[in-house]
């Protein structure tokens, strides 16, 4: 199989944000010639909007997402995606990354969870369409479906894509959807149109912590390469973003270190 493009890396500030603040980022993959960046949030609002915009503008960095809208079953959930919609507008990211939210407080409903969900984003949608910042349904691994995302499936996230129309469509995390019979079909569908960011990263066995213990690209049973296959054979031609929650050790490493083996594992394991 042909080896991924390095151009094609991006770096999710998430894998190194104990070690570096968003400045430190930007400069960090400048300087590994790593060319796709996306940030979280709370680490921009910590150095100010404008200066990362700038920041990230002198540095030529492509912003491949911003983490994160959503949560939509959650209190004042519109103040804050209208916030991350101009946001993502002013650092010129690809797209909004939606992290939709789990269930409804004191609720066992599901349906009614993601129905919510649904109005929330079909609320936003035009917000997000005037200001150009496409929109990205996450789906989570169903481990989370109570906490953190009650869209589970690329195929539950095309739905309603299919039903919401223009603006919107899905990023595809491999760690959160490589279990999924029907991964290689959703892809398919979803198409160059509706893939708006793809994340990499790889699933330890065993695995000890549901949300911070995800891997280095190599270290687990994912096949990233395969997975890659289904996404180009889409026509996905984006960034590949590495996204890497690690409390017991890629958050512990020398951030330089980190970033230079995920260029290698880049290259060689996904
Ligand atoms: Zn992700």
């Amino acid at each position: 199989m042909k080896k991924p493009a390095p151009e094609k890396l991006s770096l999710n500030t998430a894998t190194v944000k104990k070690q570096w603040g968003i400045a430190q980022a930007i400069e960090g993959c400048a300087r590994h010639g790593i060319r796709g960046i996306s940030p979280w949030r709370d680490q921009v609002a910590a150095f100010g909007l404008e200066q990362t915009a700038r920041l990230i503008r002198t540095h030529g960095l492509t912003v491949t997402g911003l983490c994160r809208g959503g949560f939509f079953t959650a209190k004042d959930w519109l103040e804050d995606n209208r916030r991350a919609i101009g946001e993502a507008h002013v650092l010129g990211a690809q797209c909004l990354v939606l992290v939709v939210g789990g269930l409804l407080p004191e609720s066992k409903d599901l349906h009614l969870s993601r129905e919510k969900i649904k109005e929330g984003i079909a609320k936003i949608l035009p917000e997000a369409r005037q200001a150009g910042v496409p929109l990205a349904i996450e789906p989570l691994h169903p481990m989370q479906a109570a906490e953190r995302a009650c869209i589970n499936t690329l195929e539950q996230a095309l739905d309603i894509c299919d039903a919401l129309g223009e603006g919107i469509g899905v990023a595809c995390d491999a760690y959160h959807v490589w279990w999924d019979p029907k991964l290689q079909e959703q892809i398919k569908r979803a198409g160059k149109k509706r893939l708006l960011a793809y994340h990499i990263c790889d699933w330890l066995v065993p695995t000890r912590d549901l949300l911070n213990d995800r891997g280095m690209m190599g270290d687990g049973v994912i096949d990233l390469p395969k997975i890659r296959s289904w996404i180009e054979a889409a026509g996905y031609t984006g960034f590949h973003e590495v996204e890497i929650f690690s409390e017991l050790d890629w958050w512990k490493k020398n951030p330089d270190e980190v970033l230079a083996t995920c260029k290698q594992r880049h290259r060689d394991c996904s």
